[in-house]
């Protein structure tokens, strides 16, 4: 091996925790990866990189472990890089901006903004990970009044492909930022730190559910589909 070395929580194939670590949302994970990181901060993240390249094996990234595809944040031999370790939250309640590593699941984060006041659309499924949902765009019961998770993006950290640490927000690498909203339809390096804009919470909410019998779908899909791009964007 080469003159890289890897850091963090370093599990390689027949260690102890090896077991856990390739263990995902969707259990038909079929492929055995070579080591996993548990990156505990971006300089991990970029050892890890430059060691994948030095070494000539495949990388992916991992954070919350929700992958819908199979095999799509794990790969046979290579190194999977996690950031489920880095969870740190701080809140810039004057200007209401959150900045959060990327290893947090939503359910905690959504959590603790509430309890100070705050809310963002981070999705209704507790485990997924802000790691995978903000690049995926992130959709969520709040999208209609607040928009995507990647509407309220307004910086992150990333380390590039050749392991190099970066910044992206309005007034550095402002086009990466645009493109990691979305605009360029895919993932642009491996995150460790998003920052997102926050809204103050209302001082009540309303949940409910109607439930229509399965034969009225058509009807009910019909009027949907006629009545949702007008009704109060607070629904
Ligand atoms: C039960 C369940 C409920 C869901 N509910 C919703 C929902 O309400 N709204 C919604 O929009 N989506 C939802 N999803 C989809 C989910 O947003 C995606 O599957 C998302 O990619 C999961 O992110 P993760 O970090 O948990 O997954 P991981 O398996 O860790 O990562 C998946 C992929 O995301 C990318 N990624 C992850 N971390 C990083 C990072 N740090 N830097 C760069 N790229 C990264 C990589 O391409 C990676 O392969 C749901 C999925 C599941 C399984």
């Amino acid at each position: 091996m080469g003159s890289i070395q890897l850091t963090g929580l370093v599990i390689f194939k027949g260690d102890p925790g090896y077991e856990e670590a390739i263990k995902n949302w969707n259990p038909y994970v079929d492929v055995s990866p070579l080591v996993f990181v548990f990156a505990q901060n971006s300089q991990d993240v970029s050892n890890a990189i430059k060691w994948a390249r030095e070494n000539e094996v495949p990388m992916r990234v991992r954070s919350g472990r929700h992958a819908l595809d199979k095999n799509l944040s794990v790969v046979k031999g290579g190194v999977v890089i996690d950031v489920s370790e880095m969870q740190k939250v701080s809140l810039d309640r004057k200007n209401a901006i959150a900045t959060v590593q990327t290893g947090i699941h939503v359910g905690p984060l959504v959590k603790g903004l509430a309890r100070e006041g705050f809310m963002a659309p981070f999705g209704d499924s507790p485990t997924v990970g802000i790691g995978g949902i903000t690049m995926g765009g992130g959709f969520g019961v709040l999208s209609r009044s607040i928009g995507l998770v990647s509407d309220n993006l307004i910086g992150l950290k990333m380390v590039d492909a050749k392991g190099k640490i970066i910044q992206a927000d309005q007034s550095s690498n402002e086009d990466l930022l645009w493109a990691s909203k979305g605009g360029g339809g895919g993932n642009f390096g491996y995150n460790t730190e998003y920052t997102f804009k926050v809204h103050q919470a209302p001082k009540t909410a309303t949940v409910f559910n109607i439930i229509w019998p399965w034969e009225q779908l058509e009807t009910v899909f019909r009027a949907w589909q006629q009545w949702a791009p007008f009704v109060d964007e607070r629904l």
